[in-house]
């Protein structure tokens, strides 16, 4: 496959190139130059295949010749080991459940994948590279875990002290080996200043080989088309496909859904649920994309004022907003909404929805009001327990830990205190390994 850069002053570049580099050197995202077409004979069988069967199927066009496919069939394996389970809440909303893997996050699986690709990459090079994370607490984790004992790859990743939570921690800091986690004495901001800082020190790019894990690399988006292929294999009325309801930040997951939409996989319809931050429901009211400062919501994790993955939708549909407005529709969702739906969520389904997952859930409610006689999806992308201090008081319920995850209580925490200066990091940087 062949990625060019959606500014189209860089040159192209294969799977590898594009998955080293992240970014173009334009600072364009890539984009696959053509789009594989699924067969109607693969979907009728879908049924008989295995979850790493459909993942190796889907991403393999996307890779072609960069890995070889018997370490690709590894890669994919280690990338799926876990459930993306359909349950069902009522006789019209089903849960697509993304948050069973390591760090109870949906974002394992691109972590996953993008970690392994590097990591062979990287193998057929003498040098090893860094990976440099800044993280507020939860998407830190999916990256921190999802590289870890990679070899070829050291992650070095970023955190405020005091300011993520208990289940958080454990999963920065309770990893060791190739992963070490810097306790900055300071704020988010500041985590992410000192990363930025070293990403444009020339110095230091000399001695020490960076890349970041941005959720921007074709290697972290790509491999989430296959949440939407497990979905429809588990979808029971085939005759009538799913809208599917994607809690929306950085539109990567959303954007990978459309895309194997475009491959050929039967869906009705694509709502992209948002909590405040508003800017794609109001362009698809107004064709005006106008990014905002982002505000802070119950959903953190989609407080985006400028989703970096829209472009990639954009093009897509090559711009024609008729065409897209026919199959993605978008609404905002308070916080005050997110609240009433986790508790409705809980008193009507007996069901424990995390903040984004809640929004998911009602933004599907709206369009199915509009559209009556309607079945869809809402993606859970992330683990209720992981949000437990908005939850519980809402059900007025314990959440428990999964056991997986309790564990890491025991283990002995590992980090290095940092002063938020930023010779401090240098010099950790070009002196830890
Ligand atoms: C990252 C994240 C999202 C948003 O996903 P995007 O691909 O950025 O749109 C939604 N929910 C959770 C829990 C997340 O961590």
């Amino acid at each position: 496959m062949i990625y060019y850069s959606l500014n189209k002053l860089a040159p192209q570049v294969d799977f590898k190139e594009a998955t080293i580099q992240g970014q173009a050197p334009d600072k364009g995202l890539y984009f696959p130059l053509s789009i594989p077409v699924i067969s109607n004979k693969w979907l009728n069988e879908i049924d008989s295949f295995s979850k790493e069967e459909i993942a190796f199927e889907l991403i393999k066009p996307y890779v072609g010749q960069s890995i070889p496919h018997r370490t690709l069939k590894r890669i994919v394996e280690e990338t799926v080991f876990f459930d993306f389970p359909l349950v069902k809440l009522s006789n019209n909303i089903f849960s697509l459940e993304l948050f069973h893997g390591p760090t109870l996050a949906f974002k394992d699986v691109g972590a996953r994948f993008m970690s392994r690709c590097l990591g062979y990459f990287m193998g057929q090079q003498s040098q090893k590279v860094t990976v440099l994370v800044a993280t507020s607490g939860d998407t830190g984790g999916a990256v921190a875990n999802g590289f870890y004992g990679v070899d070829g790859v050291d992650v070095v990743i970023l955190y405020p002290s005091g300011k993520v939570s208990s289940v958080q921690e454990w999963q920065l800091t309770t990893l060791g080996k190739n992963v070490t986690a810097l306790e900055v004495k300071g704020s988010f901001d500041d985590c992410q200043d000192l990363v930025k800082q070293a990403f444009s020190d020339q110095d230091l790019k000399k001695k020490v080989l960076l890349t970041s894990a941005n959720s921007i690399n074709v290697a972290r988006w790509l491999p989430q088309q296959f949440y939407y292929a497990f979905a429809y294999q588990q979808w029971d009325d085939k005759s009538q496909p799913p809208v599917f309801s994607v809690p929306s930040g950085n539109f990567g997951n959303i954007c990978a859904g459309l895309l194997i939409h475009h491959s050929g996989l039967p869906v009705r319809h694509f709502i992209a649920a948002c909590n405040a931050n508003d800017i794609v429901p109001d362009f698809l009211r107004t064709r005006d994309y106008k990014p905002k400062k982002a505000v802070a919501t119950l959903s953190n994790a989609m407080d985006v004022g400028n989703p970096s993955n829209f472009i990639r939708i954009l093009e897509l549909f090559s711009h024609r907003f008729t065409d897209l407005s026919h199959i993605l529709s978008s609404y905002s969702i308070s916080d005050a909404e997110t609240i009433a739906a986790i508790a409705e969520i809980f008193q009507k389904n007996n069901y424990v929805a995390d903040p984004h997952g809640a929004v998911g859930w009602l933004a599907l409610k709206k369009w199915m009001e509009e559209n009556p006689g309607e079945k869809g999806i809402f993606l859970e992308t992330a683990h209720p327990v992981k949000f437990y201090d908005i939850v519980e008081p809402i059900i007025h319920q314990k959440i428990s830990i999964p056991a997986p995850v309790n564990e890491l209580r025991n283990k002995k925490k590992l980090s290095i205190v940092l002063e938020p200066s930023y010779e401090n990091l240098k010099e950790f940087l070009l002196t830890f390994t």
